[in-house]
Parts: C-alpha cells; structure tokens; sequence
C-alpha cells in the first residue's frame, strides 16, 4: 500500500491534497500535530471525508513531530480524535499500556484505551524512530514491538550499505510477523521505500512536496516506480552511485520497462562499498545496474567479463547478470558516439578538441581515437591531460590556453562538470571563441542548455546536449538489460 502522509495546517486543505493525489494513493496519514490547533476538533470527522483508510498520528517533537503538549494531553487529546472512523492509530513505542487509560465521560470507569481500539476493529501501530541510524537489535526491537499485539513500525536512518542491507534483511529473519512497517529515512533510504515490500513493509509513506532528502512523492512511487506492483517476480535493476539521487536514469529505464509490460524496476542505490553492494544485488536479486562516479572503477574486480572498450578505457557503466556471472560494459563510449556517428563517417569530423581528462573523457577521447579523430585534449590539472593524451595517442596542452585553439577544431567536447547545476553560470571554455563552424558537445545535461552551449549556438555552431548522450547510453543499457530495443514511442523528458 502507498500512503500520503498530510501536513497541512487545515483539514480542508488537508483534504485537497488526498483529492490531488486519490488515483496514486491507498491510505492517508492524517498528521494532527502540523494542523492549526483550532483545527484539531475537525480532524474526528476526517476519515468520514477522506473516504479512504486513514492513520491518526500525532507525533512529539522529539519524535519528529511538532506536538509540544504534556504527554498526558497529548494522549488525552489522541484518544478524543481516535474515537473518529480511522482505520489505525500510531501510538509511540515508549508510551506504556498504564498511560493508555483513560477515564470515561461519566468519570467514574478507566477506559482500556487498546481494547477499545481492538473492539472498533482499529488496529494501533507501535512506532519507533531512529534519525541517526539502525539499531543494532533491530530485529529484537521489532519482535518486541510485535509482541504488544499491534502492527510494529520502524522509521530509522541507514547511513551505509550494510544498515540497507540489515534493512533487506528484516523480511527473511521475521517472516513470522506478517503486518509491520519498515522505512529507511534520508537518502540511503531511498531504495529501500520504493522496494518496501522486499523489505516486509506492508506500506510505504509519500509526500506530496517531499521536504527531506530521500522523500517520494506519490506519482513518483505509483507511475515511476509502480512501487506498489513489485512482487516476488519483479526484475530489479538499479544505478549505483554516491551521490545517486539526482540521476535521471530512472525516468528512462522505468518508462520503457512498462512500455514492453516487462515486470521490472530500476531503482536508486547509494553505495559506499561496491563489496556490500554485490552482497546485496545477491540477496534481492538484482539483474543488472547502472554505474556512476566513483564506482566505474571499483566495480571491476567483481567482474567475471569485460568487453573490449571496458578493458581499453578502463572504466565501466553498466553491469548485467549473465549466466550467473557479472559482465561490465561501457554504454557511454557508443551513446556519446550515436549523435555523431554520421559526421565521423562522413569525414566532417577529422579533429576535436576535448575539454577535461576525467572518467568520461576517457571513453570519449578513445571512441574518437578508435575512429580515426585527433584530438587535442585540454585539462585543469595539466598531468592528467598528459597521461590521458600519452594513453590514447593524443595531444595535450593546459586549459589556460584553450584560445589558441578557437576555430581550428571540426569538434569541441565539454566533459567536465563545469557549467552543471546549481552552478549554472560558469563557462567552461572561457576563452575560446567559436567560429561558427566547429560543433559544440556538452555532456553536462542538468542544465539542457549550458552556457558553453549557448555561446556556441549563438556564433552559429550545431549544437549537441548532454541529454542526448545519457538518452542514447541509456537506450544502449536498457538493450543489455532486457534484450529488447527501447520502445521507440517512449520519449523520456530528461
Ligand atoms: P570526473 O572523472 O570527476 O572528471 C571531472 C573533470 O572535470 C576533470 O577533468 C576535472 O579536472 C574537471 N573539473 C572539475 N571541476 C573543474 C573546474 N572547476 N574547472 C575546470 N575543470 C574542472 O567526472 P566524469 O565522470 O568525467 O564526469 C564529468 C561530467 O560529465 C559530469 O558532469 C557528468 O555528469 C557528465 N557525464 C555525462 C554523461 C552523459 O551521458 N551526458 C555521461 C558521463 C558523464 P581535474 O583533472 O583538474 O580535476
């Protein structure tokens, strides 16, 4: 199940919000702490409004929450509300049976304040949380909380792959425990809500305007991720990567999953230890994945095969499972080719100029080499131009004196990260003037059009964005992930 959880500060709105979002959502968390105090008596009814199963929760501050009132009025208060039609009721782990009685209106008789949840068939959930970290006896902590008879939850934060894996790990050690609630908060959480139910959660929670890093909103789970489909038989593939997050691969490999009704999902994976990680792709059986900075490097020892282009530019950005063996390829040495191919064979590419000697100019300077372009490669730090341009033949020079080259390349390649969000002003060929003539390849594709790009564009050069090369090495991984073509009528907006 997918679950909105609603902070607004009224019930109206908070009501607006469940109708934006009804056609991604299964149930609602009516968090009562975020609404106006004035608006707290409303919420009894909000269930009977919503017309969808609904959580009642009021968390303390130190909980995350924003309920500052005395524990007594605070239960006092949530046991007023809990008399409305809601469907569970989160109660904090700590809180003891003995504060969960209350005395009834005629004063006289405590009211057992879970029984009379159990006789309105309104199950409570016994939640704990953990912003720093995973306890080390998660699992006894869940066992415990399950032993109070309700539903147990536990919203803690991994902070590496090993606390994701313990995460994953929850499913096959209390199997026994059939309804329990299992998030990974921040960002190495992140895989861990859209794959919740690998992880034995019974839901996962979304927010309309995620407001932390690692937070999903419900279109996303629903019509990127299908988070609520995935099954025993669901395919997983992911990209690794630290950080990760703000990869756009996702929006190409989900799409085109679902156009093919292949039943898949392509998932974002913090890694700090690439070892942890394989140990992982074992135990929820991970077809295949994608590799970003700093891992194209460090995947390679795990590999049983490598292709040619891996073993020659040294680097590696997919990963694909075959025969029970691990083979790496490089999907950025073509994609970065695709848009360019023609004008290689046509003979109006004879010369490049490549500015940066990091991991994707590598590819790049050998796809061109291997075709025959000279290249001349210019670099902040002079010695790794050096040792990339004594590699692939090439020459080298320091980017302080790109001017020199103005116009007398047929290509100029921009593969530094210059010039990418949030640093969207910076030039990274400041100094070279375009002539009009040569063609202008940025692979920064976060903004589409750089300021590199636009400079060229404007003296009148063919211009090529960075979106192109990720769409085309994307396609390339999608081919090796599921021997099929991506599906031509799906257009990613990257
Ligand atoms: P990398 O290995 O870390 O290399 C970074 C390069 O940028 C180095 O040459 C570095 O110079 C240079 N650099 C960094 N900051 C600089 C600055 N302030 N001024 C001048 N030079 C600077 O990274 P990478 O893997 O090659 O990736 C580079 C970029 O390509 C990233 O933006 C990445 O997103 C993009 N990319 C795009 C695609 C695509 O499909 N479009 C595919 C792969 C990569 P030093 O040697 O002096 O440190």
């Amino acid at each position: 199940m997918l679950c909105l959880t609603l902070t607004e500060s009224t019930i109206d709105e908070d009501l607006a919000c469940v109708e934006r979002n009804r056609k991604y959502i299964d149930l609602a968390e009516l968090r009562v702490d975020f609404l106006k105090t004035e608006e707290l008596g409303k919420a009894i009814d909000f269930p009977v409004h919503a017309k969808l199963p609904v959580i009642l929760t009021y968390r303390r501050v130190c909980d995350g929450g924003k309920c500052a009132l005395s524990e007594k009025q605070r239960l006092s208060t949530l046991f007023s509300l809990a008399q409305g039609k809601f469907s569970y009721v989160d109660i904090e782990d700590d809180v003891k049976k003995s504060e969960l009685k209350f005395k009834s209106q005629e004063g006289e008789k405590k009211i057992d304040f879970e029984a009379q949840m159990k006789s309105r068939n309104i199950k409570i959930i016994h939640s704990f949380h953990d912003f720093e970290g995973v306890p080390a006896d998660i699992f006894g902590k869940i066992s415990k909380l399950a032993s109070r008879g309700g539903i147990p939850k536990v919203a803690v934060t991994p902070n590496n792959m090993l606390d994701v894996i313990t995460l994953f790990r929850i499913q096959e050690e209390l199997k026994e425990i059939k309804d329990k609630i299992i998030i990974g908060m921040g960002p190495w959480g992140v895989c861990t809500r859209i794959l919740y139910k690998k992880c034995g959660s019974m839901l996962s929670f979304c927010t309309e305007v995620p407001s932390a890093i690692g937070q999903l909103s419900p279109k996303e789970m629903k019509e990127l991720y299908h988070a609520d489909k995935v099954d025993e038989q669901t395919h997983v593939y992911g990209i690794i990567g630290n950080p990760v997050l703000h990869t756009s691969s996702p929006l190409i490999h989900n799409p085109g999953f679902a156009a093919i009704h292949y039943n898949a999902v392509y998932v974002p994976f913090m890694v700090d230890s690439v070892r942890a990680f394989f140990k992982l792709a074992e135990m929820i059986h991970i077809y295949g994945f994608s590799v970003t900075i700093p891992h194209k490097r460090n995947v390679q020892p795990y590999l049983g095969k490598i292709t040619r282009e891996v073993k020659q530019i040294g680097s590696c950005n997919t990963v694909v499972r075959i025969q029970n063996m691990w083979k790496g390829i490089n999907t950025d040495y073509y994609g970065f080719l695709a848009p360019i191919s023609e004008l290689i064979a046509n003979g109006k590419i004879k010369s490049a100029l490549v500015i940066g000697a990091g991991g994707a100019s590598r590819a790049i300077i050998w796809a061109l080499r291997n075709h025959a372009v000279k290249v001349i490669v210019v670099n902040r730090t002079f010695e790794h131009a050096k040792s990339i341009a004594d590699e692939t033949m090439s020459t080298c020079d320091s980017l302080d004196h790109i001017g020199s080259y103005s116009g007398k390349v047929d290509l100029v390649v921009q593969t530094t990260s210059v010039g990418m969000v949030p640093d969207e002003k910076e030039d990274a060929a400041k100094g070279y003037l375009f002539s009009g003539s040569e063609i202008a390849y940025d692979l920064v594709y976060r903004p589409k059009e750089t300021v590199f790009l636009r400079r060229a564009e404007k003296a009148g050069c063919k211009t090529i964005e960075g979106s192109r090369m990720l769409l085309e090495q994307g396609k390339l991984q999608f081919e090796a992930f599921t021997g099929y073509h991506y599906p031509y009528w799906v257009k990613p907006e990257l």
